[in-house]
């Protein structure tokens, strides 16, 4: 019998498993191995670093790759307008920032990688789970679960499936050596989808990816390549594609924190920025939030992590504010107009 099940080592639940404390029995399954990277912009955005800076956490060179980008060409395709933002983002390897949240992880945490969580039912007061490791199956029991398995979560699925969130699909290739001067953009184009697409390089690699409705994604990703070609950049040989779900938060109605030994973190609660679907900061502090609760053996935990994450709530209802301005064609064209907060390019 464990005291906490931790589904999903992104950076919620590494942070999560590495902030508990060590008087708890504690198993972290994860589905990923170690190359195996999320399907991510690998950006770390001021709040990020915050985080980390909150942690005294310094990251390692490696874990960044280049080139370090300060600012994004926002490429208003609906409009016909590109314009330049700066930027204070870190470039960086997802896959070895995830790998590297996990080696701060302290021995006593049991983890379980390349393991799939499969089934939870809830007993009384215990939560029997069933994970595939290593090829064989096993049922294990908790006491408390915590969902920080990310958008398609198996703990929201099973314990708040009233409460959906809407979800996109979001696909990426990598091409190499395409490019000669990389850069960072994001592309609007209403026929393409109503989330966002973008293009950054990362070492010799050129990526480009988007957001898409479930239905029609590949044919909408395709509609972006080709639209990107016809810009004049050329892609060079691809060398992966990689997708996964993402969520679109659509306020606080969407934010489940969970009860009752069931509780979320990060993405899995919905916590992604409904703007800019930055997620990395949302789910170090939410994590933070959780642990500092549990280790405090606070009784009513639910209520405790509810209230304690008001604020996050209130940060991602400012970006749901900030929304129409970026997604709205209209309202678009007259920011970016405008000049505010452009820089001259060349
Ligand atoms: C294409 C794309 C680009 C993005 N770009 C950025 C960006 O540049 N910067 C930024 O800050 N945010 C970005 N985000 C958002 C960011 O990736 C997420 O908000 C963040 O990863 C959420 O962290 P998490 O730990 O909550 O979940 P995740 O990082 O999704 O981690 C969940 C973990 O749970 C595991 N898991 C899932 N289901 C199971 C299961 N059943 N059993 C076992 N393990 C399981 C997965 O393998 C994974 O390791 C992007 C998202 C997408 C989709």
């Amino acid at each position: 019998m464990y005291d906490i099940a931790i589904i999903g080592l992104g950076p919620a639940g590494a942070t999560l498993a590495r902030l508990l404390d060590k008087k708890y029995k504690v198993i972290a399954i994860d589905g990923k191995n170690k190359e195996s990277g999320k399907c991510c912009g690998g950006l770390l955005a001021p709040d990020a670093q915050k985080m980390l800076a909150r942690f005294d956490i310094c990251l390692p060179k490696d874990v960044l790759v280049d080139p370090q980008i300060f600012s994004v060409k926002t490429i208003d395709l609906d409009n016909n307008i590109v314009k330049y933002y700066q930027r204070f983002y870190l470039n960086m390897d997802r896959a070895k920032f995830d790998n590297f949240l996990i080696s701060l992880i302290p021995n006593n945490i049991e983890i379980r990688d390349n393991s799939i969580c499969k089934k939870i039912e809830k007993g009384n007061s215990i939560y029997r789970f069933t994970f595939t490791s290593g090829g064989t199956e096993r049922t294990e029991e908790a006491k408390m679960i915590i969902g920080a398995d990310g958008a398609n979560s198996i703990v929201r699925n099973i314990f708040y499936k009233k409460n959906k969130i809407e979800k996109y699909i979001a696909i990426q290739e990598w091409y190499k050596d395409g490019i000669n001067s990389p850069f960072y953009s994001c592309i609007f184009d209403k026929k393409i989808t109503s989330s966002y697409c973008w293009t950054i390089s990362k070492d010799n690699y050129f990526i480009i990816g988007g957001a898409f409705p479930l239905n029609e994604s590949n044919s909408r990703f395709e509609m972006l390549k080709e639209k990107v070609k016809n810009m004049g950049i050329s892609f060079g040989e691809l060398v992966k594609r990689e997708g996964c779900f993402i969520n679109l938060n659509k306020g606080s109605v969407n934010i489940n924190t969970g009860k009752k030994g069931a509780y979320l973190i990060g993405e899995a609660a919905g916590m992604i920025s409904p703007s800019s679907l930055e997620g990395i900061s949302y789910s170090m502090e939410s994590a933070k939030i959780l642990a500092e609760i549990i280790n405090n053996n606070c009784k009513s935990i639910s209520h405790k992590y509810y209230t304690k994450t008001l604020y996050i709530k209130i940060r991602l209802f400012i970006k749901m504010l900030k929304k129409p301005f970026m997604y709205n064609r209209i309202l678009r064209y007259f920011v970016m107009k405008s000049g505010i907060k452009t820089i001259k390019n060349k």
